[in-house]
């Protein structure tokens, strides 16, 4: 998957500085496409020396007295990597990042090493090719880019929220969630009051038991024996196993209602849930867990998801800060209805969401999904959200995952591509399609194939 590796400085350079360094780089045996474009344009018609004016013509031109080219950024191509250089303008950019170096590559290890060897091309043509006395009070200081800038001071702004926390046990309790029967039987069992015998009987007596099983044996539930007076049917104890009524351990107490012994009376077998098994089923906690794993396996830094982001008694239970974006999910545990439609849009706006996933163990009904299609037709806030990615069951989910983490992976290098092209006058798509290959983005209406994503 292709990367964004960059860092940017304050430096504040006017064009004609500007054109000196790539100048200088160039000269140096790097080649960027622009400078070279000029070079040849000029050599067509015999030009081979640059004096002050041509100089002047590389860092900008005008016809019909309108400013036509400003020589602000460049790109150069290493192999199978990218590598620009930008310089907006002081007046309209932010003061922290007026110079920005990146390079776009599948292999970080490889882009660092390249970053590095161009900024210090950058340092070096910058002291040959500028005057020593102004370059003494430049900044020449180089910042890393934060991978989540933006997100991360928005997010940061709610302050009630939680970091992803999963033990081992944890891991594995939501992973034999996975399975329906268990959760059934799971959530039958807590909703079971203790006095009363779990009412298993009827052909799939033998499942349930085996499911029961395994519910145990992963700690979910924890069996229990319940004792029942044989005179007035009263619940008189619950015991973890016989031998406390039994045996020679057997404690002496009788039966408050009648005076039999507690082994004389009716004796049950049942079940209750754990502590474990009541963390995991709280919310649905285990789908949380499950979206969190699922997420790190797809390529998402564990400090890029959030969970339990909170504020006005809105909660969401995971969000993932991604290549500047927020995206919210809404986990349920059942069908996902008409009803479920509104708050989510209402939780999606306030928490400036760029992407909403439903994530479903049943189906997102077609009710439901026409609200979303009526409330994306009609809404007003442009380009907020769309229509949720839906994701119905569990079968789907690492596919899905994977899809989303790869598109928004493409579309923030399409995206800082175009801001590329658009600083440089020069449409780079051909070369960014030419190295980082053709692009299909999936969208709700089908699949668009081939799309020059970089136009
Ligand atoms: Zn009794």
């Amino acid at each position: 998957m292709f990367e964004i590796i960059n860092c940017h400085s304050k430096l504040s350079l006017a064009t004609n500085d500007f054109t000196l360094i790539l100048m200088g780089m160039n000269d140096a045996g790097l080649k960027s496409v622009i400078w070279q474009s000029k070079v040849s344009f000029l050599a067509a018609a015999g030009i081979t020396t640059f004096n002050k004016r041509i100089l002047d013509w590389i860092g900008y031109y005008n016809i019909k007295r309108e400013t036509s080219f400003i020589y602000r950024a460049d790109i150069f191509v290493e192999g199978q990597e990218i590598i620009y250089i930008v310089n907006e303008s002081a007046g309209n950019s932010d003061p922290y990042r007026r110079i920005e170096i990146g390079v776009i590559s599948e292999n970080k290890d490889t882009a660092k090493q390249i970053l590095i060897k161009y900024v210090n091309h950058f340092k070096d043509s910058l002291k040959l090719k500028i005057d020593g006395r102004r370059v003494r009070h430049m900044d020449l200081a180089w910042y890393k880019a934060n991978e989540n800038d933006l997100v991360d001071t928005h997010v940061s702004y709610y302050r009630s929220f939680s970091y992803p926390s999963i033990s081992e046990t944890d891991s594995q309790a939501a992973t034999q969630l996975n399975d329906p029967e268990a959760r059934a039987i799971l959530r039958k069992i807590s909703e079971q009051d203790l006095s009363k015998n779990l009412d298993i009987k009827g052909e799939h007596k033998e499942t349930v038991l085996k499911t029961i099983e395994k519910l145990i044996s992963w700690d979910l539930v924890i069996p229990k024996i319940l004792i029942f007076c044989r005179k007035n049917a009263a619940a008189i104890a619950v015991i973890q196993s016989r031998d406390e009524i039994t045996g020679s351990n057997a404690v002496g107490v009788r039966c408050p209602h009648c005076g039999r012994k507690f082994s004389e009376e009716l004796i049950k077998e049942s079940y209750m849930i754990s502590d474990l098994g009541k963390k995991m089923t709280r919310g649905s906690h285990w789908m949380t867990i499950l979206i969190t794993n699922t997420l790190i396996a797809s390529g998402i830094p564990k400090k890029n998801i959030i969970w339990n982001l909170t504020e006005d008694s809105e909660e969401v239970d995971c969000v993932v800060q991604f290549k500047d974006q927020v995206w919210i999910f809404e986990l349920k545990d059942r069908n996902f209805e008409s009803g479920d439609a509104h708050p989510l849009t209402y939780r999606a706006v306030k928490f400036k969401a760029s992407k909403i996933i439903v994530f479903t163990t049943g189906k997102v009904t077609k009710d439901a999904r026409n609200v979303f299609k009526d409330m994306s037709r009609n809404s007003r806030i442009d380009g907020l959200y769309g229509i949720p990615t839906y994701i119905e069951g569990i079968l789907p989910l690492k596919a899905a995952i994977d899809t989303m983490v790869k598109n928004e992976t493409i579309m923030h290098v399409s995206k800082k591509a175009k801001e590329i092209s658009l600083l440089a006058g020069m449409d780079f798509s051909p070369i960014f399609s030419h190295i980082l290959g053709d692009y299909s983005v999936d969208i709700e209406n089908g699949r668009k194939e081939n799309v020059n994503i970089f136009r």
